[in-house]
């Protein structure tokens, strides 16, 4: 019998490895952003149509990339970000699986216009199927604007998946907040079939959490600040009189990445015993800042998720640091009452 394993040619195999990193357009979203902020952008402009069925184009004015690096960036485990494993735990950035770009060509047709400061000229690539289909030196500012468009035409099953113009609009708007709560002190815009959803100046946190959620916001935004050997925590609780009837107003940061944690939201809710109506749910904002080496982001390809070393430490400090910044807010009331 004849050998039967071979390699899987490098198209084929990002197009598996797209499966994980792309779900929706949203997926797209969150990759360019986080690729731009790793860039060292101060100003990052997302346009969409039809709810990024059709374009998703991401303008950054980042360090941009050279042409070798512009051809490069879209093989797969290709990263400027880590260089060896031990990287991996000391990590300041926001990739570093070198897989976006990849995955990203492998289901959509890119058009990627870099340049950096020192060049002259810029790069211009357009890729389909993971194959370059040109490149051309071409004017360009200084900075990336990558445009993906009509994302999974090569994969029908998933792109009958895609949920209507509605929802898919939500997700991007979800994960737009996200990075954006993250990063108050870069400027952000998001515009949807040319109405303008989100200008969002370059601020401070409180003014980035309002501009955002708008509205009364500032007023039942509640400060929280820790400092401990474990973690450093900063950012707002909302006032338990403002609490919601669903979760959506509730953000954990942790080295700037917005995670997912049902155990440290347990924390929260924790420190809120007793104040809450029944099921309403309690607003945050939270900054966590801990040793990179002291978790674990590598655990999903989304990294939404994180190992924390000292899960149990960290529940106890939040809980006590939250509890301590909503009783300091209690006894203002009573102060003034009895005056
Ligand atoms: P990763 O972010 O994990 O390194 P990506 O596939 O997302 O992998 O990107 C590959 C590389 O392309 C990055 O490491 C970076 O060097 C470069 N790159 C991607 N987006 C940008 C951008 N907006 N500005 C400058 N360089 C970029
Ligand atoms: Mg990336």
């Amino acid at each position: 019998m004849k050998d039967v394993i071979h390699l899987l040619p490098d198209h084929v195999a990002n197009q598996i490895a797209a499966g994980e990193v792309v779900q929706r357009p949203a997926s797209v979203i969150k990759e360019l952003l986080e690729n731009s902020i790793d860039a060292q952008a101060s100003n990052i402009q997302v346009y969409i149509k039809e709810a990024g069925k059709i374009l998703i184009r991401i303008v950054d004015n980042g360090v941009g990339m050279s042409l070798t690096d512009a051809r490069l960036s879209f093989e797969r485990h290709a990263t400027s970000k880590i260089k060896s494993a031990e990287d991996l735990f000391s990590l300041q950035t926001k990739g570093f699986r070198g897989e976006a770009l990849a995955s990203i060509a492998a289901i959509a047709h890119v058009e990627l216009k870099t340049r950096r400061e020192e060049d002259e000229v810029g790069t211009c690539i357009r890729i389909e199927g993971s194959e370059i289909i040109s490149q051309d030196a071409c004017v360009a500012s200084s900075g990336t604007s990558i445009s993906v468009k009509n994302l999974f035409y090569n994969i029908p099953a998933r792109r009958n998946f895609l949920k209507s113009d509605t929802v898919e609009t939500r997700h991007i708007i979800d994960e737009f907040q996200r990075v954006s709560l993250a990063h108050p002190h870069i400027a952000f815009s998001l515009v949807h079939n040319s109405s303008e959803l989100f200008q969002l100046p370059d601020t401070n946190y409180r003014q980035r959490i309002t501009n955002i959620l708008g509205g009364k916001t500032n007023e039942k935004l509640v400060p929280v600040n820790e400092n401990t050997e474990i973690v450093k925590i900063s950012g707002f609780v909302g006032k338990p009189e403002y609490a919601k009837r669903t979760r959506g107003e509730q953000f954990f940061f942790v080295n700037d990445r917005f995670i997912k944690s049902p155990y440290l939201n347990h924390a929260v809710t924790a420190a809120f015993e007793g104040l809450l109506k029944d099921k309403s749910y309690p607003s945050y904002f939270l900054y966590l800042k801990v040793d990179p080496k002291s978790i674990d982001i590598n655990i999903h390809p989304t990294k939404t998720e994180i190992k924390f070393d000292d899960e149990h430490a960290l529940y106890a400090i939040l809980r006590s640091a939250i509890k301590h910044s909503l009783g300091q807010f209690n006894v203002a009331p009573v102060l003034d009452f009895e005056r």
